[in-house]
Formats: structure tokens, C-alpha cells, sequence
């Protein structure tokens, strides 16, 4: 538990506070053991002591952006909600990962722009039992059918980590799993032809701040990198925003 003592953890979860601690010390317990996987749930865990597999994740793709859905077994966090026409576009995801919208718990927004919340309405409606969490400085821009709960770096969600990344937007987060070195960049990074590319100038708030915040995923050593626009990057992530932060 030492891991988790000194992060902070959010402490108005209502129902789903137990879950997030008892996840959180899965994490710590398996560090060694998780892999980061597209389509298979590993959890290599003597599950007398931990019950709780590694992550899973699929990637949802809308027109121009995308979604993803991660998995602990049957337990999914939703990363941002594509367009206003999500339909039957997480179908697929959710079937590889066999889980359905009654198991959402958690959507987290990376940012207020309309292609990653668009979809967050139907999103809610699929998943009446999930909690949705934004970026504290972006929760005003957001339009919810629910109340969101504020996020900011260092929280936790789910046994993820907040990484608070501001410049696209004032309250930009990214998630990291620590476990399997999944690092959800939201707009904060864009993949780009196969490789890692900074925040847009052209769509960031404050670009020299976008730059800065790369600095701080740069620290997370990421071992698998997914983008709302661009293709994941599975090899050299960390090493790659490094040199990247060092660049802008
Ligand atoms: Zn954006």
C-alpha cells in the first residue's frame, strides 16, 4: 500500500471508492507481471492473492478521432466518447474485451473539444451506472447529462493515473496505467505516421504550454502510447517523448 498512500486519491466516489483502492493495490502487487494488450487479458496473478487482471484495451475509431475502452476483467473505464454519433461503434471493442456497456464504471474526458466529449451523452445514456470525470479546468466547456467530477494530476480513477497536461486545452489530463505503461495522451501528443508528434499548434489554447507539458509524459516511461488522432505506438515510447519534449 505503499504505493498508493501517497497519491492522491479521490475521495468522493460514493460507490465506487472500494473498487478504486482494492484496484490501485492490484496494480502494485503485478507491476512485473501485466502486459499491455490489444485484444487478450493476461493476468499471470496467483488470483488466491490478487484478484484483479491486468488491463486490457481496444481502441474505438470514430471519422477523425478515437476512443478506448480499457478492461481489468469485467471492470471497463471509457477514455473520451468520440463524435455525436458513437451508435454501435464500441461494439466491437466491448466484444473483445467481453464486457458490454453494463459494465462501464468510469468515463474519463481528456478535454472539452466536441470530438472527444460529442459522444458523451449517449455514452451516459448506454452506461446509467458510470461515473464521467474531466479535467477540473475543462468541466464548465463540458456538456454532461450528469454532474462530472473534477479531475486533476495525481488523482487516481480506477487505478489509473491523472496526468494533468494542459495547453490543448486549460484542463487537458492524460491517463497512464502504471502497470502496463498504457499512456492515454488525449491531444496532448498525436501520433503521427507511426511515430510520437507534439500537440497541434493550430488547435492548442497555449501552445507553449502544450510543449511543456510533454515534459511530464516524457517522465511516466510509457511503454505504449494511443492518441484521439493518430495510430498507437507500441515500440520506443519512452525514449521518443523524451526526445520529443527535448525538441519543442
Ligand atoms: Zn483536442
Amino acid at each position: 500500500m505503499r504505493r498508493i498512500s501517497r497519491r492522491n486519491f479521490i475521495t468522493d466516489l460514493g460507490r465506487g471508492t472500494v473498487g478504486v483502492v482494492i484496484l490501485g493495490a492490484a496494480v502494485v502487487g503485478c507491476s512485473d507481471d501485466n502486459e499491455v494488450a490489444g485484444s487478450t487479458t493476461t493476468s499471470g496473478l496467483d488470483p488466491g492473492t490478487n484478484p484483479s487482471p491486468s488491463l486490457a484495451w481496444q481502441r474505438v475509431s470514430f471519422s477523425s478521432v478515437s476512443a478506448y475502452v480499457l478492461a481489468r476483467g469485467s471492470e471497463v473505464a471509457i477514455v473520451d466518447t468520440g463524435t455525436a454519433d458513437v451508435g454501435t461503434r464500441f461494439d466491437d471493442a466491448f466484444a473483445a474485451l467481453s464486457v458490454g456497456w453494463s459494465d462501464v464504471d468510469h468515463v474519463l474526458l481528456t478535454h472539452l473539444h466536441s470530438d472527444h466529449v460529442g459522444g458523451l451523452g449517449e455514452v451516459l445514456d448506454a452506461a446509467p451506472e458510470a461515473k464521467a470525470y474531466a479535467g477540473e479546468a475543462d468541466v464548465a466547456g463540458i456538456d454532461s447529462p450528469r454532474a462530472l467530477t473534477p479531475v486533476n494530476d495525481g488523482d487516481e480513477v480506477f487505478g489509473l493515473q491523472i496526468v494533468g497536461t494542459p495547453g490543448h486545452t486549460a484542463g487537458h489530463v492524460s491517463v497512464f496505467d502504471e502497470g502496463s505503461g498504457l499512456l492515454v495522451a488525449g491531444d496532448a501528443l498525436v501520433g503521427s505516421d507511426g511515430s510520437v508528434g507534439g500537440p497541434s499548434p493550430n488547435f492548442s489554447v497555449d501552445i507553449a504550454e502544450a510543449n511543456s507539458s510533454v515534459a511530464a509524459l516524457a517522465d511516466l516511461g510509457a511503454s505504449t502510447v494511443v492518441f484521439g488522432h493518430g495510430d498507437p505506438v507500441e515500440s520506443d515510447v519512452a525514449a521518443s517523448i523524451d526526445s520529443l519534449a527535448q525538441s519543442l
